[in-house]
């Protein structure tokens, strides 16, 4: 039993607040705070009547001292940074000042350059062990789960592994020309960029999406997936051992490209701020404000997502692949908790990450990404808590 304080109120911190408030047992008591407190009262007003306490409160994470003093008020085990990742440093800093556990989704990024990476938030390291708490980073889906499946096959079915490939697919579809399933400037900062991979030691730069393959995902069919940078190849190619390449797929349709080449072309996915009319904004945010929130595409979205990872490597000697992915339906999880599956499939490993950093199961001193704890608590409680995972031993493979 434990209190976990939850920052941020959207999509993803709306399914996490649901599924905490589901495992009372775990999560006897939360506040959800957020820059819009109107926000963490609606999430609260939906669940109030349960056994979970839940709290609110406002706060700007950008300001240590505003957490610092909100922590210690509250007095959480755990700090969910379910907001946005600017706000990662600053609320690591905060649990540093109150020696109080850490748990994210996403890894830090300044916000006038679109490069996220792991580096700022593993200098940490040192500070996190002299302080005796422990921070987990992108307990998400990927990053996220896509570590804990690579955890979990390297524990039980390979000596060593040499290539990953991750795949993740949304085969749904909300009926708007254009959207973004999360965060549109988080999303559109990361499709935008160019695509990356990592191969015997190096980084491979493309051009965003320069590289293009289809696949054929189960239960979603036939899509075009693209070749993207994503912040897991970075951890996974230290800690996976005998790891060769590891690469990261992203399936988009069509429109959504065509939409995005144009914005792009135009100038509208831009981070550079520009003036207009006297006062200066940023074309990226001025487009986020224009484009539908993606918490209000749950009721429309259908269809599935295909999440997973092909392993292939060695057992015994012997050439070996596996493949080890979730199917999740929008429906069926708009029904559940009132969200899309995007949500769904993030918020979900969040609150696992959070209540195993609280209940002592994944919980050292020091920084750590997912892979570097056992994967069995977080592969069992994934079973449980709504995202089941399927295996296969003889999948085909992207080329
Ligand atoms: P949303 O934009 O829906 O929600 C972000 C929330 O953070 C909002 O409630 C926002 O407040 C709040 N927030 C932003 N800035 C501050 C601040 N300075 N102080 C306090 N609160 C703040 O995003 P999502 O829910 O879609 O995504 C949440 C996180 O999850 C992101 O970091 C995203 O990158 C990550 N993610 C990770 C995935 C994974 O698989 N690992 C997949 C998808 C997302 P307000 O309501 O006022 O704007």
């Amino acid at each position: 039993m434990g209190k976990c304080l939850i920052i941020g109120a959207g999509g993803v911190a709306g399914v996490a607040v649901k599924k905490c408030c589901q495992n009372s047992e775990a999560f006897e008591e939360i506040m959800i705070a957020s820059r819009t407190k109107s926000k963490c009262d609606k999430l609260k007003d939906e669940l109030d009547g349960g056994k979970t306490i839940i709290r609110t409160a406002q706060v700007n994470a950008d300001n240590v001292d505003e957490l610092v003093a909100l922590i210690n008020d509250f007095k959480p085990d755990v700090v969910l940074n379910l907001a946005l990742p600017y706000q990662d440093l600053t609320i690591m800093d905060a649990c540093l000042a109150t020696k109080t556990h850490y748990v994210d989704t996403a890894n830090y990024e300044p916000t006038d350059t679109a490069k996220f990476e792991y580096k700022w938030q593993w200098d940490y390291k040192e500070k996190f062990e002299k302080a005796g708490i422990c921070a987990l980073l992108g307990s998400g889906f990927d990053p996220g789960v896509t570590g804990v499946y690579s955890a979990f096959a390297m524990k039980h079915y390979f000596d060593e592994i040499n290539y990953i490939d991750i795949l993740d697919c949304n085969g749904g579809d909300h009926g708007y020309p254009f959207a973004t399933n999360f965060n549109p400037e988080i999303n559109i900062r990361e499709v935008t960029a160019k695509g990356s991979y990592w191969e015997n030691g190096e980084w491979f730069e493309t051009e965003p999406m320069e590289i293009k393959r289809e696949y054929d995902f189960k239960s979603v069919g036939m899509k075009d997936m693209y070749l993207l940078h994503h912040e897991e190849l970075e951890s996974l190619a230290l800690n996976i051992k005998g790891i060769k390449r590891i690469r990261f797929f992203m399936t988009f349709g069509q429109s959504y490209l065509t939409h995005l080449k144009c914005l792009e072309n135009v100038g509208m996915t831009s981070i550079e701020p520009i003036i207009y009319e006297g006062k200066e904004i940023v074309p990226l945010q001025f487009l986020k404000a224009m484009l539908p929130d993606p918490a209000s595409l749950g009721p429309r979205t259908k269809g599935k997502t295909n999440i997973g990872c092909i392993f292939q490597g060695k057992k015994d000697g012997v050439d070996k692949t596996y493949y080890v992915y979730n199917i999740c339906d929008h429906e069926e999880c708009y029904k559940e908790v009132g969200s899309q599956a995007v949500s769904y499939t993030t918020g979900v490993p969040a609150m696992i990450g959070a209540m195993l950093v609280m209940n002592g199961t994944w919980n050292k001193p020091g920084v750590f990404n997912v892979e570097e704890f056992d994967p069995d608590p977080f592969m069992e409680a994934l079973n449980k808590w709504g995202l089941p995972y399927e295996e296969d031993f003889n999948p085909t493979l992207v080329d």
